[in-house]
Formats: structure tokens, sequence, C-alpha cells
């Protein structure tokens, strides 16, 4: 940050500063806003012109060091006064270093450089736990209130996680001190590793933009942080996993041993919207899971338990439901836009719970999150197979079928030999099979993701991106890909009648396909308008509800038929 009431030597330090590779610079040339400035911005650096009008850099010299925030903040005396006497003066008041206007550019980036220096180590000391790397209490506190802050404006959830080894103190005093550090730093990163876990399970839709922090606020108390969370269940599966995780057993020097921990759990807003408040109801939280034996997670009120309790529900349910086949596939027509003859169904799974239907897109994400979509995927090619070969061989109707895949599925090693089992068993034609994917699960691992595809192709199987356009994908990425078809997003359908933006992307989409040799289906097309600029764009295929929902096969047949 540069004070100096010239903005002339404001802009001589920048470019100075900008030539050697600095580029985050808080300018001030109303000595009056310095303070306010400096609460705010927190600089790490101050450079400070004495002689100005109103505040003199002696006055802010003086507030900044009384600042129980900023004591410790190091700053350069910008000055072309010679006399000694402001100079000592200065150093009185807490100044860390002098310059001389005019300014030696090699000087300017010397001083930087070594009062950045001192002042990270001295972070590093005040700020972060040596013993794990953790950033501590006081970091937390502040990262707390910032999240809280941002999740006001943007109206979204914040968790906090209170974390404790059980019995801690025992080991310590039992197999002494230096096994308790090794513990701690292994729990640490037990921890972080649940933590980059979750970061990956956000590409499948389970947690959003979740942002996960972790804190060593006590020896033995880990505090970790859930910001930009969509609901608040998600914390407890975090917190699932964290208890799962600690519980392996470890090794320290030449003994194994067992851990155990207690998380207590509260959240904002549905909690409180203070800090300190929160931090108290996380910590008693936790100390009740202590009380009741340990090894367990709580949360500090009835309205997240009770939220949790139904997705527990859902997930035994979910898993009853497999055994019990509650489930059922629906077809859904894919149609030439040109002819308006069905060319092929994409099945989509429907879910009759005793408690009533139940929506893919709520109970996907979850059998992804338990690992249940790889029997129930399973289920889904087997049977849709099945339905596929009667309509061959039994109605006489040559369709295609579209399988959606999950990214949890392709992650399994056993994948593409248990599908070739299925498929080559099923004794279809696999030229009218399509596997569909979204980008998102090709967006890690590339390169071995793309021999997997390439396996599945041997296979004689198409392959097609479904949702496109809300995902990553470039032309070079892909043309390196061995797909056959591109599915067009919703959301970009629905802006056909009201979007010029829309229309083009739509356009664009249906161009690049086209230059790559890939059919271009469109989905979701409710409406006529958007029906003709499909037609008028030459998309190839289309999906929607002005053409039929995902039907029963029964009545699938009867369409089709009617429509031959
Ligand atoms: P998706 O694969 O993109 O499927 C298209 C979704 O859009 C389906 O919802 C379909 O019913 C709906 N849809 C089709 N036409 C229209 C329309 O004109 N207007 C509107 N508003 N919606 C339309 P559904 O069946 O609820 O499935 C939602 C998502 O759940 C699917 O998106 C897919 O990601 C997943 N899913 C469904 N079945 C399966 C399955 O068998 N396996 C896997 N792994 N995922 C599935
Ligand atoms: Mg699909
Ligand atoms: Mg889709």
């Amino acid at each position: 940050m540069i004070v100096d009431d010239e903005p002339i030597n404001i802009d001589v330090v920048q470019v100075f500063l900008e030539e050697n590779g600095y580029t985050k610079f808080i300018t001030v040339d109303d000595s009056t806003q310095a303070l306010a400035t400096i609460e705010k911005s927190k600089p790490d650096l101050l450079l400070l012109d004495l002689m100005m009008p109103d505040v003199s850099g002696f006055d802010i010299l003086t507030a900044v060091r009384s600042h129980p925030k900023f004591s410790h903040l190091p700053i350069i005396i910008l000055t072309a006064a010679t006399d000694s006497e402001n100079k000592l003066k200065a150093l009185d008041l807490g100044a860390t270093d002098f310059l001389a206007k005019p300014l030696d550019q090699s000087e300017l980036g010397l001083r930087v450089r070594n009062n950045l220096a001192a002042k990270a180590y001295q972070d590093q000391l005040a700020f972060y736990d040596p013993l794990t790397k953790l950033p501590n209490r006081q970091l937390f506190l502040e990262e707390l209130s910032w999240s809280l802050g941002s999740a006001k404006r943007h109206k979204d959830e914040v968790a906090i996680l209170h974390i404790e080894i059980d019995k801690f103190n025992k080991i310590n005093d039992t197999i002494g001190i230096n096994a308790g550090d090794e513990i701690l730093r292994q729990v640490a990163q037990r921890i972080e590793k649940v933590i980059r876990g979750t970061d990956l399970l956000s590409h499948s839709g389970g947690y959003g933009n979740i942002e996960l922090k972790l804190f060593h606020l006590d020896r033995g108390v880990f505090s970790l942080l859930l910001a930009r969370m969509e609901s608040a269940e998600n914390a407890a599966i975090v917190a699932e996993r964290i208890l799962r995780k600690v519980k392996e057993p470890m090794q320290v020097g030449d003994r194994e041993i067992v851990l155990t921990s207690s998380i207590g759990l509260t959240t904002y807003p549905v909690e409180s919207d203070d800090p300190l408040d929160l931090l108290r109801l996380a910590s008693s939280a936790k100390d009740y899971a202590k009380k009741q034996g340990g090894d367990r997670f709580l949360f500090s009120s009835q309205t997240i338990s009770e939220m949790y309790g139904k997705r527990l529900r859902l997930e035994t349910n979910l898993r009853r439901a497999i055994n019990d086949e509650e489930f059922v596939l629906y077809y859904q027509p894919k149609v030439n836009v040109t002819t308006g003859s069905i060319m092929g169904v994409e099945a989509l799974v429907r879910w009759n719970s005793p408690d009533g239907f139940v929506s893919p897109a709520d109970f996907i994400p979850l059998a992804e999150e338990t690992g249940l979509i790889v029997p129930l995927g399973e289920w889904i090619l087997k049977e849709s197979c099945q339905q596929l070969k009667r309509w061959h061989q039994l109605e006489n109707i040559p369709i295609n079928l579209s399988y959606n895949l999950s990214a949890v599925q392709l992650a399994d090693p056993n994948f593409v030999a248990r599908a070739e089992n299925i498929i080559v068993g099923s004794g279809i034609d696999t030229q009218y099979l399509t596997i569909e994917m979204t980008e998102s699960l090709l967006i890690d691992n590339v390169d071995h993701k793309i021999d997997l595809l390439h396996s599945l192709k041997k296979l004689g199987v198409k392959l097609s991106i479904d949702d496109f356009g809300t995902g990553y994908s470039s032309f070079s990425y892909l043309r390196r890909l061995p797909v056959d078809e591109l599915k067009i997003d919703r959301s970009f359908v629905s802006e056909i009648t009201t979007h010029r933006e829309g229309r083009a992307l739509i356009s664009s989409i249906i161009f690049l396909a086209r230059s790559l040799h890939l059919e271009t289906v469109a989905e979701g097309i409710e409406k006529k308008e958007e029906l003709k600029f499909l037609q008028q764009q030459r998309c190839s295929q289309f999906q929607g509800f002005l053409f039929s929902p995902a039907i029963s096969p029964d009545k699938l047949t009867a369409l089709y038929n009617s429509k031959k």
C-alpha cells in the first residue's frame, strides 16, 4: 500500500515495483483515508510519505502502531527530508525502514523484498501451527467472519465441524509427547485427504462449489470450515467420512494404534449468524458427542439432525430398492428433426418407492455418493438391452437405444469388462447402442479416460456427450475423443425463443459438430418455434415434451407403430 499526497509519486513507486514483478497495489493520495483503507484491505507492507496535509505520515505511523492488528505491519518511510531529526522521530514512532526521494529503483526493490520476507515469516509464526502447518485459531476466526459475510451476500450456507481426537490426553501421557505430535500430523493429513476427495466428487454433482478449509485450534482440536454449501446435510457426509478415515489403523513409531474422534457440527444460517456463537455451538456439540462415548458426530440442533435423518432414510430405501427391484425404465423418443420419425430412445430410470415417486435428479446423486450407482447402473444396462432386443426381434422396431453412464461407474476399474459382459451377453446388435456421458465425467485423468472410451468403442457401440455446452470442452479436446454425438443442453434450447445468445450458441455447436462429423441432438424441446429453429439449423435429432416425455415400453411400441 502506498500513501502519498502527490499522485505522481505514487505512480513512480508503482511503476518501479511493477517492473520488479509486484502486481497488487493499494494507493491512497488522501491521507485522511489511510487508516480506514489499511483496516479494510490489510496490506502486507506500507510505503508512507511523511509530509502530507491534514494527516501527516507521523500521525498515520502512530495510529498504525497502536492498532492491535497492525502493530507489526512493516512501514517504509519515503521522504525527501534529509534532516536526521525527522528520521529519528519516525524511528521512535516505529518506522521499519527509510527510502530517500528521489527513489532509486533497485534500492526500492531490495527494501520491499526484505520487508515482505520478514512479514511472511512473522505471519507464519503468528497464524500457523508449526507442527501440522495448519492455520490457527486467529486465522480461523478471520476466515469464518469473511465466509459468513460472503454467505450472506450469496445466500448460501456455511458449516463448522469441530473435530477432537478422543482420549488424546491419555495418549500423550502413555506413549509420550513425540508420539502425540506424530499422531496430530497424521490426523491432519487424513482430514486433508478427505477434503480433497470431497473436492473431486463435486464434479459429479454431489457437492456443488463447496469450499473446505482445515484449522488446528488447540492441541488435538481441529476445525473444518465448509463454505459455499447449497445444503447443510453435505456437512454431515463429510463428518461421516472423517470419522471413518481417522479410525483406520495408524502406524506411530513401531506401534499400530487405532484412534477415534468426536465431531460437533453447526451451520449458518440455521443456527446462528454470529461467528463466536457458532464456534461455541460446534464446540459444545463436540463435547456432547464425547460424553456419549466418542466416535460419533452430533448436530448442534434438531433441525439439521432431521434433515440428515431424511437423507439416511433415503439411502436405506435406495439400498433396499435395488434388491426389491422397485425401479422401472421409461423411454424417451429421439426424433429426426426433418422427417419426424422416431430414430431411437433414451432409457431414463424411474423409482416407485413405497413413499411415492422419487425423481432421478434426487436419487442419482445419492446413488453416486454411496456407490450404489454401480449395481443400479448394471441393472439399467441389462434391462434396457433386453428391451432393445425385444423391440428388434419381436416387434420388428429397428430403433437405437441410449444409456446414461455415470462418472462413478466409469471410475470403477471393472467397468469395461462388466459392461462388455452385459452388452455382449444380451445378444443385441451393438451398433444400436449409444452410451451417453457428461463432459464433467471426462474432466480429470483425460488420457486414461480416452483409453477407456476406445475400449468401449471396440464393442461396436456409439458414444455421446450429454448436456453438451455446460462443461469445459474445447474444440481440440473434442477432437481427441472418440465420440459420435453431441446432445445440446436443455438450458440453451429454452433460450431459443428468448435470447439471441442462446440461438447463436446452438448454431455454433451444430456447426462445430458437423465439422467433426458428429450427430447433434437437441434436448428438452417444448415449443414448435424451437423445433423450427432446429430445422433451419439442420440439427439431426431432438428430444422433448413437444413430441413425448419418457414413457413405458408398451406405450413406446404403440407410439412408434402409430407414426409408421
Ligand atoms: P439427462 O440424461 O440429460 O436426461 C434428460 C432429462 O430431461 C430427463 O429427466 C427427461 O425427462 C428430461 N426432459 C426430457 N425432455 C424434456 C422437456 O421437453 N422439458 C423438460 N423440462 N425436461 C425434459 P429425468 O428423467 O428426470 O432425468 C434427469 C437426469 O437424471 C438425467 O439427465 C440423467 O443425468 C439422470 N438419469 C436419469 N436416468 C438415468 C440412468 O438410467 N442412469 C444414470 N446414470 N443417470 C440417469
Ligand atoms: Mg441423458
Ligand atoms: Mg441431458
